[in-house]
């Protein structure tokens, strides 16, 4: 095999980055592990364990249950499938507003559960009167986003939790790409600001772990339990999780970068990572574009789209909104010589656009 992977210095659109270098090696040592199989692989299982305290650390919760998921998309899944489980009636429903990550649109259609999207207000959060108009007494789950994927925006989560109180559901709170950062923000955000039952939280985006490595945390093993299946073949009697074989190579470089990073180096990260999505808005308003201000490392900025196509194909892998701004997520690999370099091709773009063009007669 020929084919190398691509660089990471003109990726500004990705929710992944380059792993820690001991997250790297961490990754490589356990390559050949399955912490599917504990009773055979009892290293990387006890590792498991490790990284799921860990995250709870992370998120403000004492004794979590848990485990090491293939990416947010599977812990979202698995927390729909917890509270559908849960639910008394057969024809539950779950409450999430737009801004949620298409993976409930996925586990909507896989677990048979109406899922029911709520608008943002003009700040892109959850509209809480939207959500109190939703809920009703088939209401299994309430969905809040700490860090969406478009905006970087956190949903009011102890506001939700009390709406889902009211009416007996469950709190979901997707932190799958903001779980890193919002630590060190004065966010309220984890298990002890709201009363949040199960949460997404990925060390494969800005945990800086290696693919794939998704976080599901539960408040507790009976939540969890929910999950569990019988595994015949398997020393260990039951399992929670989606996928059967997992990856040891994402469980044990979750735990590698946690160990190395948690807090100060995440601190750090997020400081840098925030000043480069400020400086970045700056740049951008200076060119007189509308920018959705970073209220987290992560910038949207109303970029008109022949210029998006330029800039792509000038090699910038960038992506667009679901109302097509132009959308830069500030990750590790992402830094201030990149955007530097990134504005110098925007500016060279827009002087040969704004060239008048010679009239021939
Ligand atoms: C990235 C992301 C997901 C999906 O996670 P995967 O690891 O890609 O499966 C879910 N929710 C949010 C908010 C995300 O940013």
């Amino acid at each position: 095999m020929q084919i190398e992977p691509q660089a990471f210095d003109r990726v500004l659109s990705s929710m992944c980055t380059e792993p820690h270098p001991v997250a790297r090696d961490a990754a490589e040592r356990f390559l050949a592990t399955n912490p599917g199989d504990p009773g055979t692989y009892p290293s990387v299982s006890a590792l498991e364990e490790d990284a799921i305290a860990m995250l709870g650390t992370i998120a403000g919760l004492e004794d979590p249950a848990g485990y090491i998921a293939s990416g947010g998309t599977e812990a979202n899944i698995q927390a729909v499938r917890i509270a559908r489980n849960r639910a008394e009636t057969r024809t539950p429903n779950v409450v999430m507003p737009e801004s949620a990550h298409f993976s409930f649109q996925k586990a909507a259609d896989i677990l048979g559960v109406e899922l029911r999207i709520v608008p943002t207000d003009d700040r892109h959060r959850a509209d809480l009167e939207a959500v109190r108009a939703s809920v009703d007494g088939s209401t299994a789950l309430v969905g809040g986003v700490a860090g969406t994927t478009e905006y970087g925006r956190v949903d009011p989560i102890p506001e939700l939790g009390e709406i889902a109180r009211s009416v007996d559901a469950m709190l979901h709170v997707d932190a799958a790409w903001g779980g890193f950062v919002l630590p060190f923000t004065d966010y309220e955000w984890n298990f002890e600001h709201a009363p949040v039952d199960t949460m997404a939280i990925d060390p494969h985006k800005m945990g800086q772990a290696a693919v794939p490595a998704g976080g599901l945390l539960a408040r507790s093993g009976e939540l969890l339990d929910e999950l569990a299946v019988d595994t015949p073949y398997l020393e260990s009697t039951s399992q929670a999780t989606l996928t059967g074989t997992r990856s040891g190579a994402g469980v044990a470089s979750a735990v590698a970068a946690m160990e190395e990073l948690w807090p100060e180096g995440y601190r750090r990260q997020y400081v840098r990572s925030q000043n480069n999505a400020e400086w970045l808005a700056d740049a951008l308003e200076k060119r007189g574009y509308e920018v959705v201000d970073p209220t987290l490392p992560l910038v949207a900025a109303d970029v008109p789209r022949s210029t998006f196509d330029a800039l792509r194909a000038k090699g910038w892998r960038i992506s667009r909104t679901a109302t097509g701004e132009l959308r830069i997520v500030c990750m590790p690999h992402v830094t201030r010589e990149m955007l530097a370099s990134f504005i110098g091709d925007l500016d060279r773009l827009e002087v040969r656009a704004s060239v008048p063009v010679a009239s021939d007669d």
